[in-house]
């Protein structure tokens, strides 16, 4: 079935959709993007996605073309004209067309940003396979740029690290920078030892995670006492437990590191709770 999709104020048959040549986005991987979840036809943390934008946004100079509630009405336009009911709204905003190529970013007033979103069901999202059995990860280098924080769309080595995993006959990769975890290819790490929850404090080396922040709280709320810390890969071994998170996996326990098990090689209890509770909590919340 085609999806209806939205590009600069229109909602189009997915193939009648386009973008310029000349687009930013294209040609210089100039622009920044959001993914929301979607569960039962609601917004997971729609507010702290919008902030995200805003914050990726003002830190590379592109103005929001629009404010929080366009933006809303865009994302429930879209869930109601694809009848979503699982699944996430994937955002775009590129520093526009200017209608050829130069480093120089082009005058605002006349190249406006370009604004693309679109809808990706996922029937198993809450019910996943992949959480029942929890997930590998392998370690490779993070030799991606100084700016993480910014939720850029220069994707290509997370995508290559996302290929390495794959041909070693796991999931995903954790990047590691002078000797300690930063985050996953798409996704925050934790580990946790003695009941401690351990993940990297936030700064430019990782994404600031609006489910890290969720799960962040709910762990406090729920006494599980939380360590933000870097964590070394042999610490990471070590530990009894270990997870990622995002908003499109949630709360994703991870059972092996480098071809070491960790525990039993099960999703861990911690883990398992913290997915419940973050799943509970979301769907009450949700908009
Ligand atoms: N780190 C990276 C590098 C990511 O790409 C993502 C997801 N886009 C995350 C962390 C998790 O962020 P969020 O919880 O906001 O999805």
């Amino acid at each position: 079935m085609s999806r209806i999709v939205y590009v600069n104020g229109e909602y189009l048959p997915e193939g009648e959709a386009q973008v310029s040549i000349f687009d930013r986005g294209f040609l210089m991987a100039d622009g920044v993007y959001e993914v929301t979840t979607v569960i039962d036809g609601k917004l997971i943390d729609f507010d702290g996605h919008f902030t995200r934008l805003e914050r990726s946004l003002s830190e590379l100079d592109i103005r929001n073309p629009m404010d929080r509630d366009r933006w809303l009405e865009a994302h429930r336009e879209l869930i109601a004209r694809n009848g979503l009911d699982l699944g996430m709204i994937y955002l775009q905003v590129t520093r526009g067309a200017p209608g050829d190529r130069d480093f120089i970013f082009p005058d605002p007033e006349t190249t406006p940003p370009t604004v693309v979103l679109f809808t990706q069901s996922n029937p198993a999202l809450v019910d996943s396979p992949k959480a029942r059995k929890g997930i590998k990860v392998i370690s490779i280098d993070d030799i991606r740029w100084g700016r993480r924080d910014i939720k850029t769309v220069q994707l290509l080595y997370p995508s290559m690290g996302k290929m390495m995993a794959q041909k070693q006959g796991a999931d995903d990769a954790w990047m590691v920078q002078d000797g300690e975890v930063t985050e996953g290819t798409s996704n925050n790490a934790y580990i946790i030892k003695n009941g401690r929850i351990i993940t990297r404090k936030l700064s430019n080396d990782i994404l600031h995670g609006i489910t890290r922040a969720a799960v962040l709280r709910f762990a406090r709320e729920a006494q599980m006492p939380v360590e933000e810390r870097g964590f070394t890969l042999e610490e990471a071994k070590a530990a009894d437990e270990a997870f990622v998170t995002s908003a499109s996996t949630f709360v994703m326990p991870v059972v092996e590191i480098d071809g070491v098990r960790l525990g039993e090689g099960v999703p861990g209890p911690l883990a398992s709770r913290l997915r419940e509770i973050y799943i509970e909590e979301s769907r009450k919340a949700a908009i």
